[in-house]
């Protein structure tokens, strides 16, 4: 079977591929430039031969932009949208991922007879709100409405975190909206992770050029958070290799159709994460600093998610967050960032 990958080049998008590769199906992935972005991937999947090969889309908010890469493919993922605190004007992160996963719907609906099943990375900020006062578990049946209202209503003064939230609720419910209005013959899957975090191998060839998830992990572990930001607001992680094997799953298993599946290891404080790295044997790292040891010990999360219908539709054992956050560390340090 043959699936296709748009974002093949980013930081989830190319693990994503692995997955089905390693999986055993065909890959055809997809990159704004082959010439900006194509020799490491190619590089990467050499050893898979003819069943990965790559196609430029160079716009993906124009509609018919995959109509040629949808051609004869069983599967699609959709990986590519911007994430990124970067963002002035919140058309920048809205307009490529709502038109972008509009228009993939729409070719694969007109010109991929053959599809069954079209899988979305999505996002836990289209579940969660942040703009909660007292701690709270959410589940499948959560939008984020308030970065949506809250976009609406102030535009970019919203902010950059809640521009990224509305610009990945947004473009979810433009999924299930185009589904339930087309009825296509194929169904769709979402997969909502929250910052995932685990060893990248895309082209990255400085801390600085991470991409922001990781990115965030390099800075929690380098010390170079604020000192209060190591324990005033937790978040929750996910391995990368987790995300990308459920994407592969969740092309296989007959249950997962239809689901919203939000995925979690578990919510921690950044003092948590540097807790874990410290205790991790041998030690990957001398200059890892201790931060406040403790000091979220008996501090409540403010978000926890429910991952009851991960555990119903794929159910497998996920990297902890000490192997997440070691093989991290190894990274970094054979790449150099750290000494
Ligand atoms: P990266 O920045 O590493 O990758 C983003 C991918 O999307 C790249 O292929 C990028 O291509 C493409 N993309 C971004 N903006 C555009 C655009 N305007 N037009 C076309 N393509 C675009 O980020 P991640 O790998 O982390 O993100 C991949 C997906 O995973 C996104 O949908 C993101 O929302 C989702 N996600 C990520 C999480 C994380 O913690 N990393 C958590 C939850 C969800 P190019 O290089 O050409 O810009």
């Amino acid at each position: 079977a043959k699936v296709l990958v748009s974002g093949v080049n980013g930081y989830v998008g190319i693990w994503v591929a692995s997955a089905y590769l390693e999986h055993g199906y065909s890959v055809r992935g997809t990159v704004r430039s082959i010439e900006r972005a194509g020799k490491h991937i190619k590089d990467t999947f050499a050893k898979h031969g003819d069943k990965f090969e790559l196609v430029e889309v160079a716009d993906i908010t124009a509609s018919g932009a995959f109509d040629e890469a949808v051609k004869d493919v069983d599967l699609i993922a959709h990986t590519a949208s911007p994430f990124h605190f970067l963002g002035k004007e919140p058309s920048e992160l809205i307009d490529p991922a709502v038109k972008g996963t509009v228009s993939i719907l729409e070719s694969v609906y007109a010109h991929a007879p053959t599809a069954k099943r079209v899988v979305i990375t999505a996002s836990i900020v289209s579940v969660w709100t942040y703009l909660i006062d007292s701690p709270r578990t959410f589940n499948e049946l959560d939008w984020n409405e308030q970065a949506v209202n809250l976009v609406k209503e102030k535009g970019a003064e919203a902010g950059p975190a809640t521009i990224y939230g509305a610009s990945k609720t947004l473009a979810e419910k433009a999924a299930w909206e185009f589904v339930e209005k087309n009825k296509p013959s194929w169904d769709l899957v979402t997969i909502n992770p929250p910052y995932v975090f685990g060893p990248p191998i895309h082209e990255v060839n400085s801390a600085d050029a991470l991409n922001t998830s990781q990115k965030f992990l390099f800075d929690i572990l380098t010390g170079k958070l604020p000192e209060d930001g190591y324990e005033t607001v937790s978040h929750n992680l996910v391995d990368v290799r987790d995300v990308a094997e459920i994407h592969a799953r969740a092309a296989e298993l007959p249950q997962a159709g239809g689901t919203r599946c939000l995925i979690s290891a578990g919510a921690f404080y950044p003092q948590d994460e540097l807790d874990i790295a410290n205790s991790i044997e041998p030690k990957p790292w001398d200059g890892l600093p201790k931060g406040r040891p403790g000091v979220t010990k008996d501090k409540r999360h403010l978000i926890t998610v429910s991952t009851d219908q991960f555990d119903r539709v794929y159910g497998f054992k996920m990297h902890t967050p000490a192997e997440t956050i070691g093989d991290s560390l190894k990274d970094f340090k054979a790449r150099g960032w750290i000494a």
